[in-house]
């Protein structure tokens, strides 16, 4: 079965009502995605999750861009997987480089599989991120480093879990700089990826899983980007909040 191209949108901690309602109208101005070999999912702050859903195309799901680790209670401040599913999102972001980087979250690689885990025991589907820092790209780390973080979620899952995760390799030096990694440079990671899914979990899971890439994905270098065989989509942030996103949506053609 080939992979569905997918392109999540991650708005990050951006937005006001009005803006929210002024993107979404461009957004829904573009062709119907609904029979088409494209899955779109936008990641919206969780405050306006019931905003956004209200105003956004049916053809387009929703996702937050964190959880808590587990069951909810006393935990001030968070939201748990439960409460996320309650309210009818079906997708979660999780592992982003800024929450694992930022020195007031500094998530480590079993938190955030903690995380994956938990979300998809209770029903969400997750956009899983990894990505190497430049430091590691530039001493030689970068396979290395994705192993890594992919091995600490891979411990956690059964086969059947993948199904509903998407990998999203996101270069932490390509996250916001406009400095987008080379087709050849996703590729050679995402092929990397999916070797190593092959061989720790299984080649079925290897040959399905979406390996997303993200890092200064814009409509200008996205259908190159997507013309690389193991680039099953995109994870983008500030083109999601452009319209330009849905010339990102059209590159799966
Ligand atoms: P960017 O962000 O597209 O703004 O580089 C991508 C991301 O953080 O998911």
């Amino acid at each position: 079965m080939p992979r569905k191209f997918f392109v999540g949108g991650n708005w990050k901690c951006n937005g006001t009502r009005e803006s929210i309602s002024k993107i979404i109208e461009e957004f829904n101005k573009g062709p119907s995605v609904a029979d088409a070999d494209v899955e779109v999912v936008i990641g919206c702050p969780f405050v306006y999750a019931d905003y956004t859903r209200e105003k956004l195309r049916q053809d387009w799901a929703l996702s937050v861009q964190n959880c808590w680790i587990g069951k909810g209670g006393a935990f001030t401040g968070e939201i748990s997987a439960e409460m996320i599913k309650d309210a009818g999102i079906p997708w979660v972001i999780l592992g982003h480089s800024e929450r694992r980087h930022l020195p007031e979250l500094k998530e480590s690689d079993e938190t955030v599989a903690i995380k994956v885990a938990y979300a998809l025991a209770n029903g969400l589907k997750v956009m899983a991120c990894i990505g190497e820092l430049l430091e590691e790209r530039e001493g030689g780390q970068t396979q290395a480093v994705n192993e890594r973080q992919l091995k600490a979620i891979a411990a956690k899952l059964k086969e059947e879990d993948w199904k509903n995760v998407v990998i999203a390799y996101e270069p932490v030096w390509a996250i916001g700089t406009g400095k987008v990694a080379t087709p050849e440079q996703a590729q050679e990671v995402h092929e990397q990826v999916r070797a190593w899914v092959a061989s720790n979990v299984s080649p079925s899971v290897a040959a399905e899983v979406r390996i997303l890439y993200g890092g200064s994905v814009t409509a200008k270098n996205s259908a190159e980007l997507a013309g690389k065989p193991d680039v099953d989509g995109f994870l983008v942030g500030g083109a999601s909040l452009k319209p330009e996103f849905l010339d990102i949506v059209a590159a799966y053609k």
